[in-house]
């Protein structure tokens, strides 16, 4: 088979890898994607669809402001909105500590820039009466939004082949090198690619191309859950999460709830997550709790899907400590839907130019490490 010549040759196409890929084209730089399933389809295509700043952690805060830029974009960028809408999110608490916790971590956010209000019982109640008793109150950012994860991935992809990247799936890659200056990837099927740089955005995968180059992250597998019922009418315009996670839930205006909350369980060898049927009851229950409605309403739709989760719940997105010209950008725990269309084009400007003007302190692979 021919080689493949680029300037960057990116190991993974999710959104992260795919919106690395528009980034590049719009910088004039020839770029390779090798996706060994489906471009889009993994964590990027099943997840939740939530894209919020609230409750985010701090140090998240610069590159999710930097993404709400792109979001905002998205038809003229990659030709759909994507069924992106602002909507608002609503943190909701169900004891007193709990509320406490998000009032101190709101006004944190604050002090960055994120404005989020805090909403008593009553409040609560009056805005929306659709809440289950067990909410006492909650944190709302009017400036978060959902939306439709099966959109987004393709979206990108189909942008950056039109301005010339090449595009690959259903190939992994099987051999992963230093070559020269730069990098060689064999895959699956026996193509080679040659590229200067080149970006590790597999996702749950990620530290195993990073382990091949002498550096270690302890990433395990996260499988978060979702259900999803038949259309009913469109009552729920934020999207909800319960504090410490084990409910949120957001309404299509097609009417159907997308909820989850508990996790199932991964094989990263197959690929795929499995819906755990005893989770799914428990998160049935604890929503039906939240969201007493949800109890009228049949479920037509399990699914799960696999995340890479860090110890501090952090991506690694950076250069590599070993070797110049590799970009590390995976590992976003659970919360990188809302991210990837930065973190795709940070991961570009790292392999461009070393550098880049969006904040990823605490992003960096040798925290693991140092600790
Ligand atoms: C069920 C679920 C719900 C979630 N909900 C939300 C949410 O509401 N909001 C939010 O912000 N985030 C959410 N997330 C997290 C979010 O989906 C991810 O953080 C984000 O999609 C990560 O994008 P990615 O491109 O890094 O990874 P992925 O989409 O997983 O892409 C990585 C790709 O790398 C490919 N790959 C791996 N190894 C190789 C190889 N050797 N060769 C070629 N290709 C390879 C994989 O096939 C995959 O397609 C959720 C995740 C899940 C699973």
């Amino acid at each position: 088979m021919s080689e493949l010549r680029t300037d960057v040759v990116i190991v993974g196409g999710g959104l992260v890898g795919c919106a690395a890929a528009l980034r590049l084209r719009e910088r004039g730089a020839s770029v390779a994607v090798v996706e060994k399933n489906q471009l889009g389809a993994a964590a990027s295509g099943v997840n939740f669809g939530g894209v919020r700043r609230n409750g985010r952690k701090l140090a998240e805060l610069p590159i999710a402001a930097r993404a709400l830029k792109v979001w905002r974009r998205l038809p003229e960028l990659v030709g759909s909105d994507c069924e992106y809408a602002i909507t608002g999110n609503i943190k909701v608490a169900r004891n007193e500590a709990d509320l406490e916790q998000i009032a101190a971590h709101a006004e944190a956010q604050g002090e960055h820039g994120v404005e989020v209000q805090m909403l008593g019982r009553n409040a609560l109640r009056d805005r929306y009466p659709w809440l289950g008793e067990s909410a006492v109150g909650a944190a709302y950012c009017a400036s978060d939004g959902q939306a439709n994860p099966r959109l987004v991935g393709p979206a990108f992809a189909r942008a950056a082949r039109a301005a010339g990247a090449e595009l690959i799936e259903l190939d992994g890659a099987k051999h992963v090198a230093r070559d020269g200056g730069g990098f060689v990837v064999e895959t699956e099927s026996g193509r080679t690619l040659r590229g200067g740089a080149l970006i590790n955005s597999s996702g749950a995968w990620g530290a195993r191309l990073a382990a091949r180059f002498g550096e270690r992250v302890e990433i395990w597998p996260m499988e978060p859950q979702m259900i999803v019922t038949e259309p009913a009418p469109y009552f729920m315009v934020p999207v909800l999460a319960v504090v410490g996670g084990d409910v949120y839930a957001r309404q299509i205006p097609r009417g159907n709830v997308i909820f989850g909350g508990r996790s199932g369980t991964a094989d990263l060898d197959v690929g795929f997550a499995k819906v755990d049927a005893e989770e799914s009851l428990t998160t049935l229950a604890r929503t039906i709790d939240i969201i007493p409605r949800i109890a009228d309403l049949s479920v037509i739709r399990f699914w799960s899907g696999v995340e890479g989760c860090t110890p501090d719940h952090l991506p690694v997105l950076c250069p590599s400590r070993t070797t110049p010209g590799l970009v590390h950008a995976f590992g976003f725990s659970g919360h990188g839907f809302c991210l990837g269309p930065a973190s795709g084009a940070v991961a570009a400007e790292l392999a461009l130019d070393g550098r880049t003007e969006t904040p990823i302190e605490g992003f960096d692979i040798g925290r693991f490490s140092e600790a």
